[in-house]
């Protein structure tokens, strides 16, 4: 188990964007003593489950280093198999405190899962991923990609949580807990949407 909280382990999430979103970032724990330091084991303190979007470079909009974040992406972070495992490995193995899923505004992946009925069809491979955003427009009951990328949110947090027994025993144990968050392009900020298991104030 990890030594830090997931209320510790937020806020130093909370701590390194807020760096980054004022241009006062440290990059720390990114040189050749930390790489020495981490070459013979991880302890990461969060995982990100976020969107690929080459806007959302991890390290860099929470300003952390090497080993600080354990981290699955893909378009429009729907929940899969290999996501779960992936996020299993780190609260299982790693004792990873935390899980943060990030969206954005702007997704689009969002984006296309709401034009699939007037767009052209998409490749068989894309659409079947973008399939799980779907409920996601039919919920929000509009096609204000902000919204529907809220709900998609939701859905992807309470998901993970429904389907993941070691994410779900951790968050009832207080070992664990998940945030919802969305990321604005343009500020850089990162806003918690939803919280599983307890981070704090
Ligand atoms: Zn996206």
């Amino acid at each position: 188990m990890s030594a830090v909280t997931p209320a510790e382990a937020w806020a130093a999430m909370v701590r390194g964007n807020e760096r980054f979103v004022t241009g006062a970032p440290e990059h720390p724990r990114q040189d050749a003593e930390r790489r020495a330091a981490v070459a013979g084991g991880q302890a990461p303190t969060a995982v990100l489950f976020g969107c690929s979007d080459s806007r959302l470079a991890a390290e860099i909009i929470f300003d952390r280093g090497l080993g600080d974040l354990f981290v699955i992406r893909n378009a429009g972070q729907v929940i899969s198999a290999s996501a779960i495992a992936s996020i299993e490995y780190a609260v299982a193995v790693l004792g990873v405190p935390l899980v943060v899923v990030l969206a954005h505004d702007a997704c689009g992946a969002v984006q296309a899962a709401i034009d699939l009925d007037t767009a052209g069809p998409l490749p068989p491979r894309i659409a079947g991923h973008i399939a799980p955003i779907r409920p996601a427009v039919r919920a929000a009951g509009t096609n204000d990609p902000e919204a529907v990328g809220k709900a998609h949110l939701g859905n992807t947090v309470a998901a993970l949580v429904a389907e993941s027994e070691i994410v779900a025993d951790g968050v009832a144990a207080g070992t664990l807990a998940v945030v919802g968050a969305n990321y604005r392009l343009g500020e850089g900020r990162v806003e918690p949407v939803v919280t599983v298991g307890e981070i704090g104030a």
